[in-house]
């Protein structure tokens, strides 16, 4: 492998420390903790999973959580007074609904309830039009984890050709407009791009959220290239394996950096979740 493997682990782990501080220099000018609380509908075992790792890195870093569990059949109205709830209340900075809910219920009606200014998640009508227009706002955690993955690297995206496999709301839209508002000329593919092994070889930051795993080539990565890999892909096994959307060792061969999964983007994701935290308390003041 000739490719610098980018260490999300590690520079997650640089990030909590930095929110970390932040929080205790918050916490000493104003007297007051940043909060987080998290709402999990039903008893999907993966999203207990998530929930649970987002309450204990919130208390590492001395952020007060508020874990609202509830039931499968909680009622609309239930849930949308519960956030009303959170909204007015002034230890909550940020909210944040574990998706997917459960079917009764309307993800997009039920996170949109979410006061804009608490929106750690970025997934409002609100924080999305925020960063489409420029304006300052929460972000999403993953591509703004992604940003701080490429800064780490060195890279910066000015002038470069900045290609994205995959066109969702959580995360390949908000990353090409913040790619866009750092100067890259960015691509969004997506399931019917003809021929996505030729736009992904223009790329000299090539990044794949899709959900299939292997999917990016390495003869479609150009020599020198950054790539980033969002995918996390479930292989039964046996032994079961977590693999990315990228032919990771093939890819290693000819790009000049690589995130590698597991312990690439997905650590971010959380670091950048208690840095909203921290932003949303500091929004809210
Ligand atoms: P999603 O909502 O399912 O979107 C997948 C995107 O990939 C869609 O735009 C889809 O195109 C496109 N796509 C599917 N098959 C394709 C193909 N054969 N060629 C080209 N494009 C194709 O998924 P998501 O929520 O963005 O997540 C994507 C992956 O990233 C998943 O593996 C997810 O687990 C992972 N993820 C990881 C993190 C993290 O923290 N590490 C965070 C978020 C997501 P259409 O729009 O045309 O259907």
């Amino acid at each position: 492998m000739s490719a610098t493997l980018l260490d999300g682990k590690a520079i997650a782990a640089r990030v909590r420390g930095e929110v970390a501080d932040d929080v205790a220099t918050y916490l000493a000018q104003t007297g007051h903790t940043p909060g987080l609380a998290t709402i999990l509908v039903g008893e999907d075992a993966a999203s207990a999973v998530y929930v649970g790792g987002k309450q204990k890195a919130c208390a590492e870093v001395g952020i007060r959580g508020f874990d609202h569990r509830l039931p499968a059949d909680t009622s609309r109205e239930d849930l949308l007074a519960l956030i009303d709830e959170l909204n007015a209340n002034p230890d909550v900075s940020g909210i944040l609904c574990q998706l997917p809910v459960p079917q009764h219920l309307d993800g997009v009606e039920i996170t949109n309830r979410i006061a804009a200014h608490k929106d750690v998640d970025g997934l409002t009508i609100a924080s999305a039009g925020r960063l489409a227009l420029g304006m300052p706002g929460l972000v999403p955690c993953t591509p703004a984890g992604v940003m701080r993955l490429l800064e780490e690297a060195g890279v910066d995206p000015q002038g470069r050709e900045a290609v994205i496999v995959g066109r969702s709301n959580l995360f390949g839209k908000p990353m090409a407009q913040l790619l866009l508002a750092a100067n890259a000329t960015v691509t969004i593919c997506h399931s019917r791009t003809a021929d996505l092994g030729e736009v992904c070889r223009r790329a000299d930051i090539l990044i794949a959220a899709v959900g299939v795993a292997h999917l990016v080539k390495g003869d479609w990565v150009k020599p020198g290239a950054t790539v980033i890999d969002v995918g996390m892909n479930r292989l039964p096994g046996p032994p079961p394996t977590l693999t990315g959307d990228v032919d990771f060792a093939a890819a290693a061969e000819v790009a000049a950096a690589i995130t590698p999964v597991p312990g690439g983007v997905g650590p971010m994701t959380i670091a950048y979740l208690l840095r909203n935290t921290l932003t949303a308390a500091r929004m809210s003041a």
